[in-house]
C-alpha cells in the first residue's frame, strides 16, 4: 500500500511505514494537503526530475474592466518549453480586443458561452458562436478576438504551440493605432486625421462593451474556407471501464495543425493507464476531480506530483507516466500537444503484441496473465489491485 493512512487526513505527515519523521513546524498544512505524495512520496519515486505542476492559483491575475487573464508559461514551469497556457474570464459583452500573434492558439470552453471573430490570409471570414466543451484553434498571425456572451459571459484556456509565449505582447489594434503617425493613419484610411481624435491612447486588451446582437448580423464578406471552431464534447467519445476519451487533431479538426488533444474523464478508482507519447511533450489542465501522476525518466528516476481542478501537469517527450483518479469524484482534464496528431503508446498493449515468453522473460509474470491481456488501447482503466478481492 503505497498512500499509507498517516497521508489520508487533514494534518499529512512526511511518514511513510518506517521512514521518515513528523514534522513539528514550520509548514504550510495547506499546501501539504495538496501534496501528500510529494510530502511522502511513493517508495518507487527517485532521483531528480523537474518540477512538473503548476497552478493557475499561483499565478499573477491580469484584472480589468470586463475580466482577467493569467498564464503558465515557461517562466513559470521552465520545463514546458513546447506549449504555454492562459486562463482568461470575459463577463457579458466583454471583450478581449482585437489582435495577433507570432503563435497559434487553441482554446477550450470551460465555461459560458462567447463569439469568436477571425480573417484568414484569403480574406476571408470566419465568426462563431461557442459553448462550453467547445474549442477553436486560429493559426499563428490570424487576427482574433473573443467577446462573452449572454447570461453571464465565458472562461476559457488558451493554448500557445510555444512556451515562452506571453499574453502580455500580443499585437493589439488600439496598441498599434497609439503608436502610428495619425497623418499616416488618415492617409492609410483615406480619413480626415478629425476622424481619430477620440482612438485609445493605450491599449485596451480586456474591455467592457455591448452585447453583440444575432450572430448572422455579424457575417461581412467570404466565408473561411475551413471552421475554426470545433465542438469537442459533441463527438462521441471512446468509453472504456474506467472512463473516456475523446481525442481532436488535424485529422478530425483540420485547422488545427500545431496542436493535438485528448480530452480525458476517469471516474473514481479509475486510471488513464500507463502509457507515454512518440511524438511530443505533453501539456495537461486539469478541470474537475483529484488526480496523482508519476512520470517515469529512465535512468531509475520517477517523481509523483498531485492535481486537482486549476492545475497545470506537463510530461517531457516520451517519459511513461499514469494519471488516477485520487478523488472521489469524476476526474476531467486535457491533454495537450505540439503536434499535427495525437498519439500514444499503451504498456499493456505492447506487451500484449509482443511474445509472451519474451515478456514472460524479463518480468517473471505468471503466462496466464500475460495471455490474458488485451491486445486493444483500452486508455482508462478501473480494475482491482489487491490481492484476493
Ligand atoms: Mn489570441
Ligand atoms: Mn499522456
Amino acid at each position: 500500500m503505497d498512500i499509507p493512512s498517516q497521508q489520508q487526513g487533514s494534518d499529512p505527515q512526511p511518514i511513510r511505514g518506517d521512514k521518515g519523521a513528523d514534522d513539528p513546524g514550520p509548514r504550510d498544512v495547506l499546501r501539504d494537503r495538496e501534496n501528500k505524495d510529494v510530502l511522502a512520496p511513493p517508495e518507487t519515486d527517485r532521483g531528480t526530475i523537474p518540477n512538473l505542476k503548476f497552478s493557475f492559483a499561483d499565478s499573477h491575475n491580469r484584472l480589468e474592466p470586463g475580466g482577467w487573464a493569467r498564464q503558465v508559461t515557461e517562466r513559470e514551469l521552465p520545463v514546458a518549453t513546447t506549449l504555454a497556457g492562459v486562463d482568461m474570464r470575459l463577463k457579458a459583452g466583454a471583450v478581449r480586443e482585437l489582435h495577433w500573434h507570432k503563435e497559434g492558439e487553441w482554446s477550450y470552453m470551460l465555461y459560458g458561452s462567447a463569439r469568436i471573430t477571425a480573417v484568414d490570409e484569403e480574406g476571408r471570414q470566419f465568426v462563431d458562436d461557442v459553448q462550453q466543451g467547445d474549442l477553436w484553434f486560429f493559426p499563428a498571425g490570424y487576427p482574433h478576438s473573443i467577446q462573452g456572451l449572454e447570461p453571464d459571459g465565458c472562461e476559457f484556456l488558451l493554448v500557445f504551440d510555444s512556451g515562452g509565449f506571453s499574453e502580455d505582447s500580443t499585437f493589439l489594434i488600439s496598441d498599434w493605432f497609439a503608436h502610428t503617425p495619425k497623418s499616416v493613419l488618415a492617409k492609410n484610411f483615406g480619413w480626415p486625421e478629425s476622424a481619430l481624435a477620440a482612438i485609445p491612447k493605450q491599449e485596451l486588451y480586456i474591455f467592457p462593451t455591448e452585447v453583440p446582437g444575432p450572430i448572422d448580423g455579424n457575417r461581412i464578406g467570404p466565408r473561411a474556407r475551413q471552421s475554426f471552431s470545433y465542438r469537442l464534447l459533441a463527438q462521441a467519445p471512446q468509453r472504456t471501464s474506467g472512463g473516456t476519451v475523446r481525442i481532436v487533431d488535424s485529422r478530425n479538426f483540420p485547422a488545427s495543425r500545431t496542436v493535438a488533444a485528448a480530452f480525458v474523464e476517469v471516474e473514481p478508482g479509475g486510471l488513464r493507464e500507463l502509457h507515454w507519447h512518440p511524438q511530443a511533450d505533453e501539456w495537461q489542465y486539469y478541470i474537475d476531480g483529484e488526480a496523482r501522476m508519476t512520470v517515469f525518466a529512465s535512468e531509475g528516476k520517477a517523481r509523483t506530483f498531485d492535481y486537482r481542478a486549476g492545475d497545470v501537469g506537463y510530461v517531457p517527450h516520451a517519459m511513461g507516466h499514469y494519471i488516477e483518479n485520487t478523488g472521489s469524484t469524476t476526474l476531467r482534464f486535457l491533454e495537450m500537444f505540439r503536434s499535427d496528431r495525437f498519439a500514444d503508446i499503451s504498456l499493456k498493449q505492447w506487451m500484449a503484441l509482443t511474445p509472451h515468453e519474451l515478456v514472460q522473460a524479463h518480468l517473471h509474470i505468471d503466462r496466464r496473465l500475460l495471455d490474458a491481456l488485451p491486445q486493444e488501447k483500452l486508455p482508462v482503466m478501473h480494475g482491482n489491485t489487491k490481492d484476493g478481492t
